[in-house]
């Protein structure tokens, strides 16, 4: 059997009609709850005109979504934790809850600074933002660091279809005001999606919107208008981030076997030709580069180095994961061993 298809519907949406009017995005829900979709991801993207709102989901009466096709696939949904991180958010330990495998298998090798180790989910309520935590709704920074901010129910609810209308309209009025407070300084509100995923579309059991931005304007934002406690935090959610995924040495050893020849390290982002020879400099520090190849069309998809030992490849992941290539670029770094 392959699975009933996706129902998948477009709507635009004209721009004064959204994010001062939690009503009007109302309606547009009620046509959701309307055709019975139990797990959906709702995409909201702007458009030339104002915002286009698409919806990708299963009908209700689908008992089990098609097999996962590939590892983005994200109808896994939702994770399993003892406690509801949205609820209790007090107990839920970033470090934990953010970063799978914990600390026993990334991180740094002495464990993590104790102020990092002590965020929890509650630090990052947006507490002194008042339009952004109503009577109905709460406004989050991400745990990751990512540009985004998310907005929940206050009451524990899977999805839209267990709030009433003034619940409902709540919600979608603080997402406006997320975007006017984090979409930059201009005439209209810029965002770059806002995704809810409900059923098993969704990771985590409450439901919650995201607002993505632009990193620029977000991070513009986060310099000009926070208050020194949030850009504080933000900046050891940041770091956290960063540690958590430092790689370890027993790790990558592991991972690249028992043969440490010719090894070759996966550097996922976007370069362009110029940055080859930084990349040769860089990595040579540490022993013989045997190429440096540019992957996709022009370095889109990150480059390959090929290194002849192993044991030079792991110092070269350890010590180049603490750079950054330019602006926005994370070295994510993966190996594979004895490849020609
Ligand atoms: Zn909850
Ligand atoms: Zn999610």
């Amino acid at each position: 059997m392959g699975g009933a298809p996706y129902l998948t519907e477009t709507v635009d949406i004209p721009f004064p009609q959204f994010s001062a009017d939690g009503k009007r995005v109302n309606e547009l829900f009620a046509k959701v709850i309307a055709q019975k979709l139990e797990d959906y991801r709702i995409k909201i993207t702007p458009s030339q005109t104002g915002f286009t709102l698409g919806v990708k989901g299963l009908p209700a009466q689908v008992e089990s979504p098609p097999p996962r096709s590939d590892a983005n696939d994200p109808k896994r949904g939702p994770r399993s934790f003892a406690f509801c991180l949205s609820c209790e958010p007090e107990k839920a330990s970033i470090a934990e809850c953010n970063y799978e495998g914990g600390e026993e298998k990334r991180g740094p090798p002495g464990g993590l600074p104790a102020n990092l180790r002590r965020l929890t989910a509650s630090n990052c309520l947006l507490k002194h933002h008042p339009q952004l935590m109503t009577a109905f709704t709460d406004s989050w920074l991400d745990a990751q660091a990512r540009p985004l901010i998310i907005v929940t129910p206050k009451r524990h609810v899977g999805g839209m279809e267990e709030m009433n209308e003034t619940e409902i309209a709540d919600l979608w009025c603080v997402v406006g005001s997320v975007i006017k407070q984090f979409g930059g300084s201009g005439p209209e509100p810029r965002f770059k999606e806002i995704v809810l995923n409900a059923g098993k579309f969704r990771n985590i059991a409450h439901a919650h919107v995201k607002v993505w931005f632009e990193d620029e304007p977000f991070l513009d934002q986060v310099e000009r208008c926070w208050s020194t406690d949030e850009r504080t935090l933000f900046e050891q959610l940041h770091e956290l981030r960063r540690l958590m995924k430092l790689p370890r040495e027993d790790a990558l050893r592991k991972e690249m076997g028992g043969d440490l020849t010719n090894v070759r390290i996966f550097v996922k982002g976007t370069f362009r030709s110029h940055d080859r020879t930084e990349l040769l400099s860089k990595f040579s520090q540490f022993g013989a580069v045997s190429s440096v190849e540019l992957l996709g069309a022009d370095g889109t998809e990150g480059v390959v180095v090929s290194m002849q030992h192993g044991e030079d490849a792991i110092q070269a992941i350890i010590a180049l994961n603490l750079t950054r290539f330019g602006r926005n670029i994370m070295c994510k770094v993966k190996v594979a061993a004895g490849l020609k």
